[in-house]
């Protein structure tokens, strides 16, 4: 995810194919632009091209900026950023539950309660100005997961959502859980997003718009290149 937010630009998890994609897009979204590059967890999907976003962003460690915000696991042992590029930001900084805020830019961002998963997972609440901005990465539903979202009363809440519905003993939320927590958040803007095969045959829009319709507020089906004008959005939600 490209976050701009003002002038500040932050890429969220770069997985696989971040930096090619970033510079295919039109207009180009530029690294070497970015303010911060935020993991929230260090599984290759969300951190696979980390070290290579970060050179970009740091023009080959030639120009020390930007900041990286990562959690500890994924900077240190089997770190998925590796090594020799954690010198080139300006500032690293390892993430811990519930705590912030870690200043980016004009942009000010608080971590989650920590996710049940794998490893080391937190979500993350931006503030910029009057604007709220929540990414509840992969885990498991627990009701404290709900509440820490609900308690930072963001206007537009991006939800990953591999399952769809299924009896799995697996640490990511279905459909249901996902519904779950928007029901308890209420975000003016609920967007959807890390879909797996399941999900995808469910047809992610149209459940979107079941969810849209039910609860009033503007439910979104993300997909590869979207652009998503979050105060557009807002605005047009009302509330
Ligand atoms: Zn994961
Ligand atoms: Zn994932």
């Amino acid at each position: 995810m490209w976050l701009r937010l003002g002038q500040t630009q932050i890429h969220v998890d770069p997985g696989p194919g971040a930096l090619v994609r970033a510079l295919g897009h039109v207009p180009p979204c530029n690294p070497r632009e970015l303010d911060a590059i935020v993991l929230s967890h260090k599984h290759l999907d969300h951190a696979g091209d980390a070290t290579a976003m970060i050179e970009a962003m740091t023009s080959g460690g030639f120009r020390k900026r930007g900041v990286l915000l990562a959690p500890p696991d994924a900077l240190s042992g089997e770190a998925t950023v590796l090594p020799y590029v954690q010198g080139f930001p300006e500032r690293v900084e390892a993430l811990a539950p519930r705590s912030g805020p870690y200043r980016i830019g004009d942009v000010e961002m608080y971590t989650s309660i920590r996710h049940v998963h794998a490893v080391e997972t937190y979500g993350m609440h931006f503030r910029h100005e009057g604007l709220r901005v929540s990414y509840l990465p992969c885990g498991r539903y627990f009701d404290e997961l709900a509440d820490d979202y609900a308690a930072h009363e963001p206007d537009a809440l991006i939800v990953n959502v591999l399952r769809f519905r299924d009896n799995m003993d697996v640490d990511h939320l279905t459909w249901d859980d996902a519904c779950r927590i928007v029901e308890r958040v209420r975000p003016r803007v609920a967007i959807f997003q890390h879909f797996g095969t399941k999900m995808l045959e469910a047809d992610p829009p149209a459940l979107a718009q079941e969810l849209e319709d039910r609860l009033g507020l503007r439910a979104i089906a993300a997909h590869d290149f979207r652009t998503i004008d979050l105060e557009t959005e807002i605005a047009a939600a009302g509330r």
